[in-house]
């Protein structure tokens, strides 16, 4: 570690304490950055860093609502607008009693870059609250997204910052969200993505970031060479990101073979197949069941509850050609790490936010795994709400090819920035620096262009 990243490491711990996400995000990308550094003085002048990591605005609030039986429950809202040099703030809610600053201030960090490497017009932001969805009624969901919508709707718009789904928010949330908007509002726009279809959403948006983590796996493979027919593929959580990236697997001919939430997980050898998908997607979509279900439907799956006292997910001790970890942070260690690249994984595409920890990704790189990390990776479900922006503007829906189409355009415009950016700066094969590099440039040159702002 530089003695830079090792002094501002320690300034930006001692200002923010108690935010190790947030500390790994960064510590991240600054490992990335040291070369760049290097060779642009302009950057460390205008202290373009010092800035990206302090949100440009950051608003916390009460969230007051009422429950089935009557008592009178309060959450707290959170909406963290990064960074708006390349465009209005956007990226998604997250609705997760394990959500507090630090996590928020992580995913509105990485986001900022993300979104730059997508090509498209966004800055970077991110919210949510500590409420927990699960086991609540819809009607109780209504109201806390409408109360939560009421103190956020005076800091959004179109034009200002566009909010998305993302762990625990999904086309019911959002419905619920934009209904309350547009009432106090009094106007229908593009304020929220991950919109029903006939009401302003985009084809191919809830597939988005499945397809598009498959998209670039596949882009990654091509440079050896291969292709996902026949693979074996490893694939953690349930929910949006997984399913859709089984079914693009299942398109291209792989086999996943498991699945996960945050109770247990399944193995299933003879491979997860299209009917067993929509199994999953009733289960969790309508009835809103475990994941365990799944192995008393399917007798060839083998279900394993989460054991708190193993230092490793045995999830990623399987034999497996991809891993598409696709739940949530820090879900794998270096100990998975480890046991994937035993396992003969050659490569591993992020759908979840950072979910290998700082050594994991080491061994990754060490080892020559092809490593496709989450701010490229999982790009696909932004660059989808992106373009469903522009429909919204437009006022013209494009076809479900259309959209397909363009992201599949995007993905591979991704990989390639990841991968001429990583040559560029010395380290060729490294999707790490590739990314954190790629989109820090065009982010770091829009805010020199706009002063000390
Ligand atoms: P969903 O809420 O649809 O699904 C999340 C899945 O991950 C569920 O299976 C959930 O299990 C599991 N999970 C969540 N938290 C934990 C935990 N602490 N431990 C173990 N399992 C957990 O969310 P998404 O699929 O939308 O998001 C998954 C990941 O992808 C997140 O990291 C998100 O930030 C990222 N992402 C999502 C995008 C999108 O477009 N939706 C875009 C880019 C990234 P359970 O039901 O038991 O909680």
């Amino acid at each position: 570690m530089s003695d830079f990243v090792k002094n501002f490491m320690a300034d930006l711990k001692a200002k923010n304490p108690d935010q190790p996400e947030f500390h790994q995000a960064v510590e991240e990308v600054l490992e990335s950055l040291s070369i760049v550094l290097e060779r642009h003085p302009e950057y460390r002048s205008a202290k373009i860093i010092e800035r990206m990591v302090e949100p440009e605005r950051l608003i916390m609030f009460r969230v007051p609502w009422i429950d089935d039986q009557g008592e009178i429950q309060v959450n707290r809202g959170y909406r963290i607008e990064m960074n708006s040099a390349i465009g209005p703030y956007k990226g998604g809610l997250r609705f997760h009693p394990s959500v507090n600053l630090g996590i928020l201030k992580f995913l509105a960090f990485e986001q900022v870059f993300k979104n730059s490497l997508t090509t498209l017009p966004m800055g970077g932001g991110k919210g949510g609250s500590d409420f927990d969805p699960k086991g609540k009624s819809d009607n109780e969901v209504m109201r806390f997204c409408q109360s939560f919508m009421t103190e956020l709707h005076r800091h959004i718009g179109p034009d200002t910052d566009v909010p998305a789904g993302d762990i625990g928010v999904g086309g019911r949330e959002i419905g619920y969200m934009f209904g309350q908007y547009k009432r106090l509002r009094n106007e229908f726009t593009g304020v929220l993505t991950g919109k029903g279809l006939n009401w302003g959403g985009s084809l191919i948006r809830p597939e988005a970031t499945g397809y598009g983590s498959v998209y670039f796996a596949a882009e990654m493979l091509a440079t050896r060479g291969e292709t996902f027919e026949g693979k074996t593929c490893l694939v953690s959580g349930s929910g949006n990101v997984a399913q859709y990236t089984v079914e693009k697997l299942l398109q291209l001919g792989a086999k996943p073979v498991t699945l996960s939430d945050s109770s247990g997980y399944i193995y299933d050898e003879e491979g997860i197949t299209s009917e067993k998908l929509e199994f999953v997607m009733e289960l969790k979509n309508i009835r809103r069941g475990r994941i365990k279900e799944y192995a008393e439907e399917f007798k060839s799956a083998v279900y394993t509850p989460v054991d708190p006292k193993l230092d490793y997910n045995p999830l990623w001790n399987h034999k497996a050609d991809a891993a598409f970890p696709s739940a949530t942070q820090n879900e794998i260690n270096a100990k998975d790490a480890q046991h994937l690249v035993d396992n003969g994984v050659k490569a591993v595409s992020e759908g979840a936010n950072m979910p290998t920890t700082l050594d994991g990704v080491k061994i990754f790189l060490d080892n020559k795994i092809l490593y496709g990390p989450a701010k490229a990776a999982n790009a696909g479900g932004v660059a989808v709400s992106g373009l469903e922006m522009s429909q919204n503007s437009q006022r013209l829906p494009w076809t479900r090819e259309e959209v397909d189409q363009k992201l599949h355009n995007i993905m591979k415009s991704i990989h390639k920035t990841c991968v001429d950016t990583a040559e560029r700066f010395g380290t060729p094969g490294n999707y790490v620096n590739g990314a954190n590099i790629g989109g820090f440039l065009k982010v770091a040159d829009a805010m020199l262009d706009q002063g000390v702002v």
